[in-house]
């Protein structure tokens, strides 16, 4: 069973995790790069790294982010040397940016350079870049433009978000791989991950949509669950944009991009909404608390359809 999934940094990761422990699937994770950075010299790319820790069991957990049980001896010194230090970056974490970076700069695509990190962490599933071109996510604010992570980090997400411009984006592609993923994937499966900033920027591709629309079983998780999202500024991302918080809203907003659409069981009450735009709504327990419930969602999934 070959699976494409398409994910950003938190509930799409967990989402990875529970295929990446089913067997008999060959999974394949279309990650969120318009989030990416470039801080002390280093590309760094926080929605890739978190799948690539997570499915090697490194991510820390509590945060989500970053390798559990790092060290700060690196960030201490940047502080020293006066560098930026709004984004923190440990000691382990800073290896993997230095080696992406130096496989970039040798001319190695992200693509291949994200293959070959997960080949040394010993990662069975593919982690693809939903592209190799540069294209960067920029939230417009009442304090003026700022990159994703600015907003996101530094800003602690607390400026208002008048719009999203995705610079970058008419000239990007999804790569030859992303493509191909998608073409032979028996099912396709959007994560529960912000619509706006995770998910959006890769479906603005050029070609994405058409890509996706190739494939019969589409299936999306809601990462909205009575009314909230579980982390991070989705909910007040979309309300802000005029979206309504719900899994109906978001539902909407991929439209039928989606075959089924996955909302948690205390959300039953949207399902005739969701069913009359042309979108099967499932109903099931939603939230991952667990690595078992990551699996079980994931195996779910497959049975959908
Ligand atoms: P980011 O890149 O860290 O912002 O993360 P994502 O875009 O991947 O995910 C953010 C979204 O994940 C939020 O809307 C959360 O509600 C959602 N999310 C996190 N954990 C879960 C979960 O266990 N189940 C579902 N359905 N959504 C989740």
């Amino acid at each position: 069973m070959k699976v494409a999934l398409m994910a950003g940094g938190t509930g799409g990761t967990k989402l990875a995790h529970g295929f990446s422990m089913l067997d008999d699937v060959e999974l394949s994770v279309i990650v969120n790069v318009a989030d990416d950075l470039e801080l002390h010299g280093l590309h760094v790319s926080p929605d890739i790294d978190a799948v690539l820790y997570t499915l090697a069991g490194l991510i820390d957990s509590q945060r989500g982010w970053g390798v559990a049980n790092d060290t700060y001896t690196a960030h201490a010194m940047f502080a020293r040397y006066g560098e930026p230090i709004w984004f923190t970056l440990g000691d382990a974490d800073l290896a993997t940016h230095a080696t992406r970076t130096r496989l970039l700069s040798e001319g190695t695509s992200l693509t291949d350079a994200t293959a070959s990190m997960a080949a040394a962490l010993g990662l069975r599933s593919r982690i693809l870049p939903a592209t190799d071109d540069r294209c960067r996510t920029v939230i417009l604010t009442d304090d003026g433009p700022l990159e994703f992570q600015e907003y996101f980090v530094r800003h602690r997400q607390e400026p208002e978000v008048r719009g999203v411009r995705i610079d970058g984006i008419d000239d990007a592609r999804p790569t030859p791989s992303v493509i191909a993923a998608i073409r032979q994937a028996d099912l396709l499966v959007i994560g529960p991950s912000n619509p706006v900033v995770s998910i959006g920027p890769m479906l603005a591709l050029p070609g994405m949509r058409e890509a996706i629309l190739g494939v019969p079983r589409r299936v999306g998780v809601s990462p909205i669950i009575g009314g909230q999202a579980l982390k991070g500024p989705a909910a007040r991302m979309l309300d802000s944009l005029g979206h309504e918080v719900s899994a109906a809203g978001v539902a909407r907003i991929y439209g039928d991009l989606l075959s089924h659409w996955v909302v948690d069981m205390t959300d039953a009450e949207l399902a005739p909404r969701i069913g009359a735009m042309g979108v099967e709504p499932i109903l099931l327990d939603a939230i991952m608390r667990t690595d078992a419930d990551r699996a079980r969602l994931a195996g779910e999934l497959i049975g959908i359809g």
